[in-house]
C-alpha cells in the first residue's frame, strides 16, 4: 500500500492518478470521477419516478485495509466528516497487527408468502404437498443455478392472530452475488397460486425478508497494545461496556458501525435501507445489543469482533446503471458478494474502533471541527488557498460560524 501513503495530502487529480496506476481505472473512469458525473439525468430518469435532479454525496477511499491477508482500498460514500479518516487510521493500526480475519455465510436469503383465512389443517396440507411445492420453487429459481445458487428449502408456520389463522410460508434461496430481492420476489409471486390451490386461503404478501440471518459476515482484529496504548484500550473497553448497559449509548455505538457499513453500501450501489433494516432487527433479536464486542486477550491486546447480516450484491439492482458503483467495485476489487460483505464487516468494526478510540480519549470534536471549518470557509466564499487560511483562523479563534468565516475572509482579502 506504499502508493497510498500520504494519500490525504494529495490533490484530487493526483489521487485519481494513483487509482489509475494501482487499481487499473481507465481514462474514462478517471474522467467520470473528476467530473463528479455520477449519474446523467437520462439514466437517472429510468431509475425512479418524477425525476428532477441528482443528489451527490462525496466519495472517498480508505486505503490500507488488510483482510484475510489481501489489501483493499475501500470506497466510501458519505457526507459526514471524519468517517473516512477514522476508517483509514483504524485500518492502518490493524494492518500493523496483521489485519482483519473475516468470513461469511453462504448468500442465502428468505422470502415469505402469506396465506390468510387458511383452514385449521393448513400446516398438514403444506407438509403433504411440500415435495411438489419445493419442486416448483426450484424450477422458478433455475436461473440462479447457473451462478451456483438456487432454491434451498421451504418451511411454514401457522399463526393464530386476531385476524384469524394465517400460514407464514418461508422460501430459502441462495442468490449468490445478487442482493436477491427481485429474484426472490419473482419466485414468490410464481409459487403463491400453487400454495393457495393446495392449502386454501387467500394470497396476501409475497416479499423478501430483510432480516438476513442466514447471510451473516464476521470480522475480527487484534490491535496490539504497543501500537495503540493501554489507555486507549481501557477507553474503548469502557465505552463498549456503556453500550452493553445502556440502549441510548448502544444506538450510537451501532450507528458508528453503520457509518462504515452504509458508506461502503452506498459507494457500491447497494440498497442501504435493506442493510440497515436487517442489521437493526438482528441487533434487537435478544434485546437491542451492540453488533460487535471488544475484550482484552491474555497479552493485554485489544480484540474486536463483529457479526452482522449483510444482504449486499455485486450484481443486479442499480449497480450496473450507476457508473460510480461500477468504479467503486473496481477499486475495491472483490470477486463475490460474500467477499464484499466481509469487507463491510471489517470496515464496520474499524469504524467503531476509531470512534471509541477518539471518544474515550481526546473526543471527536477536534477532528470534526477541522473539517467543519473548511466547509464554513467554502460557504463564506473562500476559494483555493483561502479555504485553508480561513479554516485555520476559525480554529484559532474557536468560533465556528459562517459570519466569522466571512469576516476573516474579508480581512484576508484586505477589504
Ligand atoms: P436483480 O434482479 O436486478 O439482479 C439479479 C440478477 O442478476 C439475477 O437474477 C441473475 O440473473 C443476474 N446475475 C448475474 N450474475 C450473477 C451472479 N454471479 N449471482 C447472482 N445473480 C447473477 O437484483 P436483485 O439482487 O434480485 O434485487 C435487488 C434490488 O431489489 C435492489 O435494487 C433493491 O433495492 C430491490 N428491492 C428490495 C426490496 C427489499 O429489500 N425489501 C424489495 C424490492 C426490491
Amino acid at each position: 500500500m506504499g502508493a497510498f501513503s500520504g494519500f490525504y495530502k494529495k490533490t484530487i487529480p493526483e489521487r485519481i492518478e494513483i487509482l489509475k496506476a494501482e487499481r487499473g481505472l481507465t481514462e474514462e473512469e478517471a474522467k467520470t470521477l473528476l467530473n463528479s458525473g455520477a449519474l446523467d439525468l437520462e439514466t437517472a430518469d429510468h431509475m425512479i419516478e418524477n425525476l428532477i435532479g441528482v443528489n451527490h454525496i462525496p466519495l472517498g477511499v480508505a486505503p490500507g485495509f488488510v483482510i484475510n491477508k489481501k489489501e483493499y482500498v475501500v470506497p466510501m460514500c458519505i457526507e459526514e466528516p471524519s468517517v473516512v479518516a477514522g476508517a483509514a487510521k483504524a485500518a492502518k493500526l490493524a494492518a500493523q497487527s496483521g489485519g482483519f480475519s473475516a468470513d461469511a455465510d453462504e448468500p442465502v436469503m428468505s422470502g415469505q408468502v402469506q396465506l390468510v383465512g387458511v383452514p385449521e389443517d393448513a400446516l398438514i396440507k403444506f407438509e403433504e404437498n411440500k415435495e411438489e411445492i419445493e419442486k416448483v420453487a426450484k424450477e422458478l429459481c433455475l436461473g440462479m443455478e447457473r451462478y451456483g445458487g438456487g432454491f434451498r428449502k421451504a418451511e411454514a408456520s401457522l399463526l393464530d392472530t386476531k385476524r384469524g389463522k394465517m400460514l407464514n410460508t418461508v422460501f430459502l434461496v441462495d442468490v449468490r452475488d445478487a442482493m436477491g430481492a427481485n429474484t426472490i420476489n419473482t419466485m414468490l409471486e410464481g409459487i403463491a397460486p400453487l400454495l393457495a390451490e393446495k392449502i386454501g386461503g387467500k394470497i396476501r404478501l409475497r416479499i423478501i425478508s430483510n432480516l438476513a440471518t442466514r447471510r451473516k459476515a464476521r470480522a475480527k482484529c487484534i490491535w496490539k497494545k504497543e501500537r495503540i496504548g493501554e489507555d486507549a484500550i481501557e477507553g474503548i473497553l469502557d465505552g463498549y461496556e456503556l453500550a452493553l448497559h445502556d440502549i441510548y449509548r448502544c444506538a450510537t455505538h451501532n450507528k458508528g458501525i453503520l457509518n462504515g457499513v452504509d458508506a461502503v453500501a452506498l459507494a457500491t450501489g447497494n440498497d442501504w435501507r435493506a442493510v440497515e433494516a436487517g442489521i437493526h432487527a438482528f441487533a434487537a433479536m435478544d434485546g437491542y445489543k451492540p453488533l460487535n464486542k471488544f475484550y482484552k486477550n491474555e497479552d493485554g491486546d485489544l480484540v474486536g469482533e463483529i457479526e452482522l447480516p449483510l444482504a449486499v450484491g455485486t450484481v443486479g439492482g442499480s449497480i450496473k446503471t450507476n457508473p460510480i458503483a461500477k468504479i467503486a467495485l473496481k477499486i475495491l476489487d472483490v470477486k463475490s458478494a460474500q467477499e464484499l460483505s466481509m469487507v463491510m464487516a471489517a470496515v464496520g468494526l474499524a469504524q467503531n474502533f476509531a470512534a471509541l478510540r477518539a471518544l474515550g480519549t481526546e473526543g471527536i470534536q477536534k477532528g470534526h471541527m477541522k473539517l467543519h471549518a473548511s466547509n464554513l470557509a467554502v460557504l463564506a466564499g473562500a476559494k483555493g488557498d483561502e479555504v485553508d487560511a480561513v479554516s485555520k483562523k476559525l480554529g484559532e479563534e474557536k468560533e465556528y460560524t459562517v459570519e466569522a468565516a466571512k469576516r476573516i475572509l474579508k480581512k484576508l482579502r484586505g477589504k
